[in-house]
């Protein structure tokens, strides 16, 4: 243990005396605690009380990062981070967001709605799941919270507070590193299946790449566009069905900044591509063309969010020609991003699971390299969502 950030660490023991102490539990009840979290980050621990099916999900951040241990330092702001997008999310896209129940600044938890009757979307995806009505609430909420946090949904004033209230150079720092720049060049970290190592020299080699990935980085270090999550791929976005009804939820958001539109919205297609390239590699066309679909699922409920909130936009000023604009641009920015996830997934330090528990993930990899490269270096070929799909079909 390091300091007194440590003293506050929350083991299961401690956590069914934690919620009587933060009155979420009463006095002389009890319960059974598990451990669930199984991120690289934080520690994630569901309580249920004797007797229930359901209860509460506390979420802690340690001082360090939780795969890697105390001798891995990282600030555990991030918990506060997380809690305050929450609060935002669930503001503009309540339905898609957990309930938030208690904030806790002093040991940097947070306790939520417990979702574990719920499914990762990822896992999902590897058993072999349709994607259902995830895209379009998943589009839907990044539409509905990006529009409301930007210059057209927001006063200035409200502007100015969410960029003060957003500030995340911690975490930000390692989309720039594990997102936005290893994956592109020699680090100790990087790993890929040997069929890739001549494409991922070449892609590393490659000065036209270096440019569309340093308009990328700049992108994300300077255009604060809107609030956007920051971290939504498929193990970000947890699914199910309550009383015969589509179930979706968005967790995770400790990565959120005012950042790139195109960002989330990038991260999320590159996953959904990696899961369509895991059916085509297993055989299943049929699912592969249903997943890499949802590529046109995704933008139309992204941008109907947009025109359902743009005729009471804050900026008066802003015509119909820019949000053609704007929204052509937001679709080039989620071509980048996620042409860089999809190398990150296959050349970088964090691989999927889609493709790593495929009995040789090596020709699905080069396939989402391949398509990552042809996003990456040709986005104007990719103005249709139809034509993305046809990457990896
Ligand atoms: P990390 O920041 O470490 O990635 P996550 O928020 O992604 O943490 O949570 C890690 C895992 O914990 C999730 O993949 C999910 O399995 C589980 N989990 C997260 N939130 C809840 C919740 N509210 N209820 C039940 N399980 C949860
Ligand atoms: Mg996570
Ligand atoms: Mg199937
Ligand atoms: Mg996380």
């Amino acid at each position: 243990m390091t300091g007194p950030a440590a003293a506050g660490v929350l083991e299961p023991g401690d956590v069914w005396a934690y919620l009587v102490a933060r009155g979420l539990a009463p006095d002389g009840s009890s319960g059974t605690v598990r451990e669930v979290g199984d991120g690289n980050m934080n520690r994630v621990f569901v309580a249920v009380p004797a007797g229930a099916t359901r209860g509460l999900a506390v979420k802690q951040a340690p001082p360090w990062i939780r795969a890697l241990g105390p001798s891995a330092p990282m600030s555990p702001e991030r918990a506060m981070v997380e809690a305050r997008a929450l609060a935002t999310f669930a503001r503009f896209a309540p339905e898609q967001t957990p309930r938030v129940l208690d904030v806790d600044p002093g040991r940097f938890a947070f306790t939520m709605e417990d979702l574990s009757d719920l499914t990762v979307l990822r896992t999902a995806l590897v058993d072999g799941a349709g994607f259902g009505d995830t895209s379009r609430q998943v589009g839907d909420l990044v539409g509905r919270v990006t529009f409301a946090t930007s210059a057209a949904g927001a006063t200035a004033a409200d502007r100015a507070a969410l960029l003060a209230a957003s500030v995340n150079p911690v975490l930000a720092a390692v989309t720039e590193q594990y997102l936005l720049s290893e994956p592109f060049g020699a680090s100790d970290a990087n790993r890929h299946h040997p069929l890739l190592d001549a494409e991922v020299a070449a892609l590393r080699a490659d000065p036209a790449v270096r440019t569309e990935v340093s308009a990328l980085r700049w992108a994300f270090a300077s255009r604060a566009e809107a609030l956007v999550h920051g971290d939504l791929h498929s193990g970000s976005v947890m699914v199910g069905e309550r009383d015969g009804a589509a179930v979706v939820r968005v967790i995770d958001p400790e990565f959120a900044v005012v950042g790139p539109i195109g960002l989330d919205l990038g991260l999320y297609l590159a996953n959904a591509l990696v899961a369509a390239a895991r059916s085509a590699a297993l055989g299943d066309r049929a699912e592969a063309a249903d997943r890499a679909g949802q590529a046109a699922v995704l933008w139309e409920a992204f941008t109907a969010a947009w025109q359902a909130g743009w005729p009471g936009r804050a900026d008066r000023f802003l015509d119909d020609a820019w949000l053609s604009r704007q929204l052509a641009s937001v679709w080039d920015d989620t071509l980048g991003f996620a042409a860089v996830e999809m190398v990150r997934r296959v050349a970088g330090y964090s691989h999927a699971a889609d493709l790593e528990t495929l009995p040789d993930p090596g020709p699905a990899s080069a396939v989402v390299l391949r398509a990552a490269r042809a996003l990456l270096l040709d986005r104007p070929a990719f103005g249709d969502p139809a034509a993305v799909a046809a990457l990896v079909r």
